[in-house]
């Protein structure tokens, strides 16, 4: 799912976690590491003017969103078909990865009240972004997107589209939010908003900012950051935020990327060889497939493509999927098990195992062509 991108167990991570668990785990209190942890975010992603740390992605979004209905008084939200922005009530509408996977429109739980304030819009369509925030005047609160979607297997955004969701958003009053739960650290040091060069007001962190340990951040503007209680009104807080250990791996996680820009070479190498092993594989075994690929996010979908949105996406053939999953799970390489999930290369994968893989998806693919 994207967050150990140093791989099992880094011998850094683990010795910083070593350390901190020596100093006490919990104290319901900011500690120096979590101030640390902001100030390198802020560095990393200059956008985060300020920070504040909770346990998960999902309270990340949550949290973000209830900021933006607060600060601009608004009630409505759009967000993007197939996207998906962890398991809060108003962002399960159309959502993507288990959602998806599952084949579930919308959760039961949900209330029709809630599911209301959720406009949802295609991926890639900022007209269709357009049409909802002029027929919503004053009512959207924020528009929140992953600005490279990964939840409906790996979607890049259309050239200019999130400049265009950027522009739409300051002239109708409402926030951008990015949720770079998947993309902070992972397709540049700073983050999606690095490579594409788009500033959003907030932004939503886990994975990669925990080291593999239970953490969630949100952050932005200040203006809108000191809105949040308690030097504001909106309120938000967690016993657990904040953590010393899951700020302790975290931050020896970013302040490796931070120091090391050959990580990305690498990772950029190794996840291009292996989306054209994965696409030769398919090829010679006569299986339509195509490949789309950020950095090292990828997924290998069973159609022609191109995949643009959840609508493309949903075209890829499950079935082929189902059959390559459980043809390298037999070989011995565990795939994310979805064909709406991103494949991440971590810096722990080699050459060899990315040639390995390859070898084995030559297999795999063989066993999908002949339908066992
Ligand atoms: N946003 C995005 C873009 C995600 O990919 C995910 C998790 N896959 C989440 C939010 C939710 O994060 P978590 O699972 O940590 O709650």
């Amino acid at each position: 799912m994207g967050p150990l991108i140093l791989g099992h167990a880094h011998v850094t991570v683990t010795e910083a976690l070593r350390e901190a668990i020596a100093d006490g785990t919990s104290f319901g209190a900011p500690t120096e590491r979590e101030v640390e942890m902001a100030e390198l975010v802020r560095q990393m992603a200059p956008s985060v003017q300020m920070l504040r740390m909770v346990n998960s992605g999902t309270e990340a979004t949550l949290s973000a969103v209830r900021l933006a209905r607060g600060a601009t008084g608004r009630p409505k939200i759009v967000k993007m078909e197939g996207c998906y922005h962890g398991h809060g009530d108003s962002l399960l509408a159309k959502a993507g990865s288990g959602v998806a996977t599952l084949g579930l429109p919308d959760s039961p739980g949900v209330t029709p009240a809630t599911a209301a304030d959720t406009l949802t819009v295609p991926y890639n369509d900022a007209v269709a972004a357009e049409v909802a925030l002029a027929a919503n005047p004053g009512q959207v609160a924020a528009i929140i997107v992953e600005p490279v979607a990964g939840n409906m297997g790996c979607v890049p955004p259309a050239e200019g589209y999130l400049a265009r969701l950027r522009e739409l958003a300051t002239a109708h009053g409402a926030l951008l939010i990015f949720d770079e739960v998947m993309t902070g650290f992972r397709v540049a040091p700073g983050g999606a908003q690095q490579l594409y060069g788009v500033r959003p007001d907030l932004t939503t962190f886990g994975k990669i900012i925990g080291g593999g340990l239970p953490v969630g951040a949100y952050g932005g503007r200040r203006d809108l950051m000191e809105q949040i209680a308690p030097s504001g009104p909106v309120y938000q807080a967690g016993t657990l935020s904040g953590n010393p250990l899951a700020m302790a791996a975290g931050l020896a996680t970013l302040r490796i990327l931070a120091s090391r820009p050959e990580i990305y070479e690498h990772l950029e190498e190794r996840s291009a060889m292996l989306a054209e092993g994965l696409l030769a594989a398919a090829a010679e075994a006569g299986v339509a497939a195509t490949v789309n690929r950020v950095g090292s996010m990828m997924t290998l979908f069973f159609q022609p493509g191109p995949v643009t949105d959840y609508a493309s996406a949903k075209r890829s053939d499950a079935a082929r999927f189902a059959r390559f999953f459980h043809a390298m799970l037999g070989l011995g390489h565990y795939l994310p098990p979805s064909q709406y999930e991103c494949l991440f290369m971590s810096a722990a994968h080699s050459k060899a195992d990315v040639a390995a893989t390859i070898a084995a998806a030559k297999q795999a693919m063989e066993a999908v062509a002949a339908g066992r």
